[in-house]
């Protein structure tokens, strides 16, 4: 029988919405266990956060120092000493995800399953390749620990009313010196996360400037949206690029994707695949983000925008 541990995503004593994904992934292997594990300096508020996720059945801490950040070199030697006991590893395949399962890949001698979407068996996943548009179905070694990222638009969070235990644990495992904190430099956003947003709001080269996105910040703040952005949007210096949505970005599944002057290449469609509803404002009835929209609104983003706005302002 498997008996996963998931690594629980976490940011200023708040648990990532990507763990309840992840642990959706887990279940879907039927297992014997789901403990999950968090690494903090104070791993209390997020612990319990993550015993509420029903299917949980433990949740390991380990308080330390060293963990204030989630520095992937500190932290998969600590994953190494406890996956000991468990036959799969499964982390997120966010941006925290991709920089820490590796490592602890690496460490366990064992090649990485990347991108999990759906499980055919304990040793058998589906993951998508060439930007999404081929899905392979790959098999792990039965005799090795499997470390797995898992595709968060593709599993929904698991419900919350779990109950599990929290139990400290202690890791005696050496944490390497040689990389280390020095500072976070972010953007700075009352907005909601763009890879968990249930809506969003991107604006793409049509948009035409820096200036002008403030368009588009202005309908997201109207729909409680997250912005986001293709990369020419990007490239051009309109916004950071941890907006950029797509293959080289964020891959997201909101429940309302709204794409302003975007045109729909192959690579930003693959950021969005899984998304519910999408809408696109485009003055190129041909372009083909027209193709995937479940509404397109064919006409000059500086003319609709204000309309929208007015509509949703009275509405
Ligand atoms: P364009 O393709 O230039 O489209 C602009 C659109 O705006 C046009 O359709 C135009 O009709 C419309 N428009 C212009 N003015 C207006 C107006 N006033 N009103 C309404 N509509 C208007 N791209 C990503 O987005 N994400 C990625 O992660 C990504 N990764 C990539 C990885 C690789 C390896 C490569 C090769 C490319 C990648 N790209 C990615 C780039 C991608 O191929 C496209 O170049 C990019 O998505 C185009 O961005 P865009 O749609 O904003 O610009």
């Amino acid at each position: 029988m498997s008996k996963v541990l998931v690594i629980a995503e976490h940011l200023n004593g708040k648990l990532n919405a990507a763990t309840a994904k992840t642990v959706s992934a887990a279940l879907a292997l039927k297992p014997e266990a789901i403990d999950v594990l968090v690494l903090s300096d104070a791993p209390d508020a997020v612990a319990t956060a993550a015993a509420q996720i029903a299917g949980v059945t433990k949740v390991l801490t380990s308080a330390n120092a060293a963990n204030a950040h989630a520095i992937a070199q500190v932290l998969a030697p600590q994953i190494v000493e406890i996956a000991k006991n468990y036959s799969h590893v499964f982390g997120p395949s966010t941006t925290f995800g991709k920089d820490l399962m590796p490592c602890v890949a690496a460490l366990l001698g064992v090649g990485q399953v990347s991108d999990l979407m759906a499980v055919e068996s304990p040793t058998t996943f589906k993951r998508p390749m060439y930007a999404g548009n081929a899905i392979v179905t790959v098999e792990a070694p039965a005799d090795h620990i499997v470390v797995a990222t898992v595709r968060t638009a593709s599993w929904p969070e698991a419900a919350t009313g779990g109950g599990a235990a929290v139990e400290a644990v202690s890791v005696s495992a050496a944490l390497p010196t040689h990389t280390r904190f020095v500072e976070l430099a972010a953007g700075k956003s009352d907005r909601p996360d763009l890879q968990s947003a249930k809506r969003v709001v991107s604006g793409g080269r049509g948009v035409g400037s820096a200036e002008n996105f403030k368009i588009i910040y202005d309908l997201a703040d109207k729909l409680g949206a997250a912005v986001g952005a293709s990369r020419a949007a990007v490239d051009a210096g309109y916004v950071p690029n941890e907006l950029q949505v797509g293959q080289t970005g964020k891959i997201i599944a909101p429940d309302l994707y709204v794409a302003i002057g975007i045109s729909g290449a192959i690579q930003h469609l693959t950021g969005i695949k899984d998304a519910g509803t999408i809408v696109a404002i485009n003055k190129d009835g041909d372009a083909p983000i027209f193709e995937i929209t479940d509404v397109g609104l064919v006409g000059d983003l500086f003319q609709i925008l204000p309309e929208l706005a007015g509509m949703l302002a009275s509405s």
